[in-house]
């Protein structure tokens, strides 16, 4: 492979293009079997992606070009996938509440000045986003919605924003109020804070890092994002939830800039609502599962005509890769049809398949962050998040279905190469410019300190039994 230049270490501005500020960089990906997501441009068992500056030039076969190239013999070329939801300052807390129920989850977390959410650092909420994003990066996805709820100061949120930027990820930071149960800051509230915010860190929308209101169903902070016409994302756990945003739709509120987390427990009528107002759903599967918070909506949404997408919600709770999120969507999708169909003793066909899931992870996910026309599928026009498949492995060789094995047989260690906006991030199974270790080192001391400043257990062993 004729390698391109290293991204150049783990600091990133906001504005700098894939290897070259002027964007004239290209690169090739080298006959590879792509998969687009693009139902116009369609799958090819052998074809070239051209990469120039931040952005596709073109799809197909035997492309002409001198650009660096990385050959793709046997891979599978795809865009990265879209996380719609996640906490990501939590990472030093990783698979701490593995085995909490809801109530358990959030009175540990929140309740109380030494809750572990309320003893972080600034320096904690850092490593915490960047270890995150990384994580992201190395697993092959390449866009995520990061709902923060670490906002205890102005320092807090600065943390949160620096981390997702140093580490290049794409990333929409959804400015969330604290997770409740202390007081905040008395120089500080949300949602006030988010003019700071824009004018700070995000004075453009092309940027790689965008900014987003993350707030509970409330008229005020939605109309506050009206008028600043930023995305709103916001958890809808249960009915009452539900209720409230069917008030806020008949004030004009609810629309498609709205996407909705979770969506448990909803009336029909709010379903009804949602699809109507051309509002966008994250579930997390896995969690909303593992947690039992209520059933994941997927198939009301799709009873109602939503196409879902998919999130991780908290790395405290389980895991954060997409190969992960795509089977706990696809096994439940599955069994809740069958249960149905025998509980009303027809035959049901509305099966979803792996390409519909596989869609789910990665162009429907683009529209429910609302960034359908930069990410999501690999068209030319629109911005260069790629990923490198080697089915080449153990756990996926020989391929005898494509998406079938992306979809159920693959996980992060089959992820080669990973590219974000025209930038090489991952090459070979390594992300380049990071040193992995020093980064562990500092995750492990944050989730130190976090744990011997809180009123939380240390819960190291305690599923073993001697
Ligand atoms: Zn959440």
């Amino acid at each position: 492979m004729n390698a391109p230049a290293p991204p150049g270490g783990a600091a990133h501005s906001q504005g700098t293009m894939a290897g070259s500020e002027s964007g004239s960089t290209q690169l090739i990906l080298r006959n590879g079997l792509v998969i687009s997501m693009d139902s116009e441009i369609g799958d090819f068992t052998a074809a070239d992606v051209l990469i120039e500056g931040t952005k596709i030039q073109a799809v197909g076969p035997r492309l002409v070009s001198d650009a660096p190239s990385i050959d793709c013999t046997g891979r599978i070329v795809m865009p990265g996938f879209v996380n719609s939801h996640h906490h990501m300052f939590q990472t030093a807390l990783r698979g701490y509440w593995s085995d909490a129920l809801s109530a358990d989850y959030f009175t540990q977390s929140r309740q109380g000045e030494k809750a572990a959410f309320h003893v972080y650092t600034p320096e904690d909420v850092y490593w915490g986003q960047y270890a995150g994003a990384l994580e992201q990066i190395n697993a092959g996805t390449t866009t995520v919605v990061d709902t923060s709820q670490c906002t205890e100061t102005p320092e807090h949120t600065d943390a949160a924003v620096k981390g997702l930027i140093s580490s290049g990820v794409r990333s929409v930071y959804a400015f969330s109020p604290k997770a409740h149960g202390s007081t905040p800051h008395p120089s500080y509230a949300h949602p006030a804070d988010i003019t700071r915010l824009r004018e700070t860190y995000f004075p453009s929308d092309e940027q790689l890092v965008t900014l987003a209101m993350g707030s509970p169903v409330n008229e005020a902070n939605w109309r506050l994002a009206r008028d600043l016409d930023l995305p709103i994302y916001s958890h809808v756990n249960d009915e009452a939830a539900g209720l409230h945003v069917e008030k806020l739709s008949q004030l004009g509120l609810a629309g498609p800039w709205n996407t909705y987390i979770h969506c448990t427990g909803l009336a029909a009528s709010t379903w009804r609502v949602i699809a109507n107002t051309g509002g966008k759903v994250s579930l997390s599967n896995m969690v909303e599962q593992t947690l039992c918070t209520g059933m994941p909506g997927m198939q009301p949404a799709l009873d109602h005509g939503i196409q879902p997408s998919f999130s991780t919600d908290a790395v405290s709770l389980g895991p954060t890769d997409f190969f992960s999120q795509m089977r706990a969507a696809y096994a439940l999708q599955r069994s809740r049809i069958q249960e149905r169909a025998i509980r009303e003793e027809v035959i049901e066909t509305d099966m979803v398949s792996t390409r519909d899931i596989l869609r789910m992870a990665t162009i429907e996910g683009a529209r429910a962050v609302h960034l359908e026309d930069k990410v999501g599928s690999l068209t030319p026009g629109k911005e260069a998040d790629v990923v490198v498949l080697n089915p080449q492995l153990l756990n996926a060789a020989p391929l005898n279905h494509v998406v079938g094995a992306i979809v159920m047989l693959m996980d992060t260690s089959n992820v080669e190469s990973v590219i974000v906006r025209g930038r090489v991030m991952k090459h070979a199974g390594r992300l380049l410019g990071v040193d992995v270790a020093s980064v562990v080192a500092e995750l492990q001391h944050s989730a130190e300190g976090i744990i011997s400043r809180s009123d939380s257990p240390r819960v190291l062993l305690t599923s073993c039994r001697s």
